[in-house]
């Protein structure tokens, strides 16, 4: 292949590639904005929704004032009058969250099913879970302040709700409550009144099912516009490329039939230069043996370029331009008839031919002249083609279900490549056969007979592998009810 080709191959490649990338990293950030969208659209959905549905909120009240309680209680028992102190305050804020947690827990299923009731107000259609998760409570007074939890290093543990880690969810909301408590602890001259504040930070997480999945199906517009884009342009570029090629293809054996036609001109004129040439001398023309031999010459290779430029003018014939001339044929003497005169004109060579002809006596319509070019183009090559000494050619003959004349020439010589094979009825078209030299030709032979074939409203096909041979059949439509005679 040209290297310029080969190179917009690869620059092509190389865009493709580019395109892709660029293509996979749009899709990408459509996928997170899309992403963000949807998430946002759903928390703006449920945000602050147990804040503002009462029943949630009374459920809330529940666990809120038991922590009131709770904290009441722990500050008694541990009878400082003076400061608001939680002594060991590992065990105790531990202690202090698991009880609040055992509570949560008691009425955690009532507060689920509440919670989807009100979702299922909010017509969502997502599979949702929700959940609460303590993030920091401190209780303060006029002089201490105690980080009962904070999660700058622990992590935010579960209140409320729905159970799933916190790579599971989506953040919805922060919420803040704080209060002022006032009690009173003692008896008697001891009763003492007490006040605290209390900060408890929660956030509200999200769970929403196969929300990769909702995303993805909003995008399929985008995927289906990228891929077709990418296929359009790989489209444009292989057929650009592909057009390319065929064009330089085309170029190719154009220019390989001007060599090959100049050749075959260059003898003949070449040899009726020299023929004037000498007819201008003195000797010759006073000797009219020498005149008439001269002139002989002259007269073969003008025949010999007459039959050069016709073979050029019919040979490139079109299967419509060809007027066929049908008559009705005694198949087996026709097809003999060739193949005698073909082993005539190769009697210098070896050639070996098996005929198997299996139709007798019977009359079939074609061209005489036509079908004769087609057949002897085939035996020709399959001589020309061969660099065996014992050349071996098969040439059978048959009736193919009553309606069909099958020919098939089989030979031992070179083969074709399946590669070349694809161009083979091209016109111009030659085997660039590096292995076999001083074989003439202008790439006509095969596109000739193909349509001859055609014309007859019949296939030319071929059968070969490099340096194995190629057999070459063709079957042409004929008239109905023949029959292929089984004896050889
Ligand atoms: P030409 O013989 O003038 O080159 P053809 O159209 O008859 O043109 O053949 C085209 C090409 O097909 C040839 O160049 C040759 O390489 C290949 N070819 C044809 N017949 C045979 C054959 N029997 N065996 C191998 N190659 C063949």
């Amino acid at each position: 292949m040209n290297k310029k080709i080969k190179t917009l191959i690869i620059a092509s490649i190389l865009v493709l590639i580019f395109f892709g990338l660029i293509q996979a990293y749009l899709i990408n950030n459509t996928y997170q904005i899309k992403k963000d969208g949807f998430i946002n659209e759903t928390r703006k959905s449920i945000s602050r929704m147990d804040d503002y549905s009462p029943v949630l909120d009374s459920v809330n009240d529940v666990w809120q004032d038991y922590f009131i309680t709770l904290l009441e209680s722990y500050n008694d028992n541990v009878g400082r009058v003076d400061t608001l102190s939680f002594g060991d305050k590992k065990l105790k804020q531990e202690e202090l969250i698991s009880k609040l947690l055992l509570k949560t827990d008691s009425i955690n299923e009532g507060y689920k099913q509440l919670y989807s009731r009100e979702l299922a107000k909010k017509n969502l259609d997502l599979d949702l879970k929700f959940q609460k998760r303590v993030k920091r409570i401190i209780i303060k007074d006029s002089l201490y302040e105690d980080t009962i939890f904070d999660d700058t290093g622990e992590e935010m543990f579960h209140l409320i709700g729905d159970e799933f880690s916190l790579e599971e969810g989506h953040k919805v909301s922060s919420s803040l409550w704080i209060t002022q408590n006032d009690y009173v602890v003692g008896e008697g001259e001891n009763k003492e009144g007490r006040h605290f504040d209390i900060e408890f930070v929660t956030q509200d997480y999200m769970n929403i099912d196969g929300w990769k999945k909702i995303v993805i199906l909003r995008m399929i517009g985008v995927f289906v516009m990228a891929f077709l884009l990418l296929l359009f342009v790989f489209g444009l570029l292989y057929y650009s490329i592909k057009n390319l090629i065929k064009q330089k293809k085309i170029t190719d054996v154009k220019t390989d039939f001007i060599n090959n036609i100049t050749h075959e001109l260059k003898t003949p004129l070449a040899t009726m230069g020299l023929a004037t040439k000498m007819l201008r001398k003195e000797e010759v023309l006073e000797n009219s043996a020498m005149i008439h031999s001269t002139i002989g010459t002259i007269e073969r290779q003008n025949k010999r370029l007459q039959k050069l430029i016709d073979q050029v003018m019919d040979n490139s014939m079109g299967y419509q331009e060809i007027e066929l001339k049908k008559e009705p044929v005694l198949i087996e003497e026709f097809l003999n008839s060739i193949l005698d005169d073909f082993l005539l004109s190769v009697k210098e060579k070896d050639v070996v031919l098996t005929r198997k002809i299996k139709i007798v006596s019977q009359n079939i319509s074609l061209d005489k002249f036509y079908i004769t070019t087609a057949v002897l183009n085939l035996l020709e090559n399959a001589v020309k083609y061969n660099e065996k000494e014992h050349i071996l050619i098969d040439f059978e003959a048959k009736i193919l279900d009553g309606n069909q004349l099958q020919i098939i020439v089989n030979d031992n010589g070179i083969g074709i490549s399946a590669e070349e094979q694809k161009n083979l009825f091209e016109k111009f078209y030659r085997v660039d056969n590096k292995d076999i030299h001083n074989v003439k030709g202008l790439g006509l032979g095969l596109y000739y007979t193909n349509q001859i074939i055609k014309a007859h409203h019949g296939v030319l096909k071929v059968k070969s592998k490099q340096g194995k041979g190629a057999t070459f059949t063709f079957e042409i439509p004929v008239n109905k009810n023949l029959k292929t005679n089984m004896e050889e």
